[in-house]
């Protein structure tokens, strides 16, 4: 259990929270809170015209799909008049040539275009009397709101002083992509968890952080000297001299250590006794390629696509999606690339399921993408047309499948996609290989059936664990309960093993536990020789692998296998 507030004599005070990211920084805070949209007044260049062009017609698809996603929703019959009003309120072609042309005619920003308009139809409806046009106006005031909160969203500058360490209550992950592009030192926030979609991008960016730490916001200042130690969860508040200097040194050990760790990737990857095994890379930008090579990964095990998304909020288009696919193809030789279809839900993205109650348990994953054909098929396009250009590299990996007929009805999309390619004379790779990401029990636990019907396994141990003990990943008031070691998530994993061997497929752990490495020699003493992680964790787990046989590890599973807490698996797991 963590506690709230420490006080050691010396500094002002002590935070504890969960640590999310490795690393230590010494910098000043700076207290990030979410900006209201603000509209530009200000002329755009003409070379940017096509740009705000694009972004309104963005926002407004957008926007769209969103209101079509209410209307799922068993909503009375005045929600539903009002929910059509907007969608023909974002359709309407009169508002759309306005806007447009204020764009491309007056160079007005796309956001001061909507807000011209939409308030010149507003100033029109204010005259009326009458009670119905005037609830229109709420509702025509709700859609340039968020047309210009979509639209500007990615575009907000912040006044972030490079070297910043930066306190939230809570972030998104394309907010942690924003905040790298500042360069700060390190993130603290309040809410969140090791597994939060945040916390995965700040390790795979490298960037120190402390999540779960309750009140930082409200106990900080900004401008306070802070130390971030994301090794052991803490938050120092204005530091005193000697608690610097010790700081200061465990930094300079730290880059010893990173150096030392280094020296391992030009080694073979294979256990004391010479059975080889692979470590692939998690990854989402092409920023990370680079870290493939420097820490010596085997190819990328997990492209998370989510990031097509995060930054423009909403789905690329095919030749996007295509050329940035191409991108991470080209820039890994001829490694191999697990492509995972969109998995927008849970924490990943928020417009679009935030009327959800339980966006973990709800429309997210697959279960999204088979109601959003267009967007499925746009998607598996763009990665059988690049497949089809690097036959033998390209891997599909469906996420959040929970029941079979999820299963068979992508591979007939993908099966009828590719299909439609070889008529229009583009080549396809027959062979491409299609996997499932386990991440719900239901699929651990008939294993052997859904093993029967795909490629390969990839078992997500981030969801897997919280579905399995029933805890949002996310969430630090149970952060205690979250024990990704515990023996039920254990005995899963070693179930789809053993299908996986019967069936002869291929299975591999990109969950976080893989880049634990006591955890990894467990997994490898299960018989998983395929492990995914942030490229910064390769060197670590490689360093221990390769220190034990295949027999030791067998012997460490078994005894995992056979415990009955997580405190019972932490503590054969510390003996290593
Ligand atoms: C997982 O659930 O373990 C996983 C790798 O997927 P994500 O963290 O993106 O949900
Ligand atoms: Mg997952």
């Amino acid at each position: 259990m963590t506690t709230d507030v420490e006080q050691p004599a010396s500094s002002d005070f002590v935070l504890q929270g969960v640590p999310a990211s490795n690393g230590i920084a010494i910098g000043k805070g700076y207290i990030y809170r979410r900006p209201k949209p603000v509209v530009n007044e200000e002329k755009i260049d003409s070379s940017n015209i096509t740009k705000h062009v694009e972004l309104f017609d963005d926002a407004r698809r957008v926007i769209e799909m969103e209101l079509q996603r209410l209307k799922r929703k068993e909503i009375d019959e005045i929600s539903l008049q009002v929910i059509d009003a907007q969608v023909e309120m974002v359709n309407d072609p009169d508002l759309e040539q306005q806007v447009k042309s204020l764009i491309e005619d007056r160079r007005h920003s796309v956001d001061y275009a909507i807000k011209q308009v939409f308030d010149s139809y507003l100033e029109m409806l204010s005259k009326s009397q009458n009670k119905i046009t005037q609830e229109r106006m709420i509702d025509l005031e709700d859609v340039r709101d968020r047309l210009i909160q979509v639209a500007t969203n990615y575009s907000i500058e912040l006044d972030i002083e490079p070297g910043s360490i930066v306190i939230a209550e809570d972030i998104s992950p394309r907010e942690v992509i924003q905040f790298s592009d500042y360069n700060i030192s390190a993130l603290v926030t309040d809410h969140g968890g090791q597994t939060s979609h945040a916390s995965i991008l700040a390790r795979s960016m490298g960037i120190p952080s402390v999540v779960g730490t309750k009140r930082t916001c409200q106990l900080v200042e900004a401008s306070s000297q802070l130390i971030v130690d994301g090794n052991e969860g803490l938050v120092i508040v204005d530091p005193d001299e000697c608690q610097l200097e010790e700081y200061k040194e465990k930094i300079k050990n730290q880059q010893v250590e990173e150096q030392k760790l280094r020296r391992i990737i030009s080694e073979p990857s294979e256990t004391k006794d010479g059975v080889p095994f692979n470590l692939c890379a998690n990854i989402e930008f092409v920023e990370e390629l680079p870290n493939l090579q420097k820490y010596g990964a085997h190819g990328v095990g997990l492209l998370r696509t989510e990031s097509l998304f995060i930054h423009k909020e909403h789905f690329e288009d095919q030749s996007m999606q295509t050329a940035f696919y191409s991108e991470i193809l080209e820039k890994t030789g001829s490694d191999p690339v697990t492509i995972r279809l969109f998995d927008a839900g849970g924490d990943k993205f928020f417009s679009m399921n935030s009327d959800e109650n339980n966006p973990f348990l709800g429309w997210r994953g697959v279960r999204m993408l088979l109601d959003e054909r267009d967007l499925l098929r746009e998607q598996l396009k763009a990665i059988l047309t690049v497949a089809g250009r690097n036959p033998g590299r390209v891997k599909i990996l469906v996420p959040m499948i929970s029941i079979m007929d999820e299963v068979l009805e992508v591979k007939d999309e993908i099966a009828s996609i590719q299909e439609e390619l070889e008529e229009e004379g583009i080549p396809v790779d027959h062979e491409i290989q299609v996997g499932i990401m386990v991440e719900v029990p239901s699929v651990a636990i008939k294993a052997e059936a859904f093993a029967k019907e795909v490629d390969f396994f990839s078992v997500g141990t981030n969801d897997l664990t919280q579905y399995t003990l029933a805890v949002d990943r996310g969430n630090e008031l149970i952060s205690e309960l979250y024990q990704e070691v515990h023996p039920s998530v254990m005995e899963l994993i070693h179930d789809c093993v053993v299908a996986a061997k019967q069936e002869d497929i291929d299975i591999a752990v990109c969950g976080e536990i893989a880049s634990y490495p006591k955890a990894a020699v467990c997994l490898m003493g299960m018989g998983i020789t395929e492990l995914s992680m942030s490229p910064v964790a390769i060197p670590k787990v490689k360093t221990l692998l390769k220190k034990y046989s295949t027999k030791q590890m067998e012997e460490i599973a078994e005894e995992v296998l056979s415990s009955i807490t997580a405190a019972e698996v932490n503590s054969i797991l510390s003996n290593l």
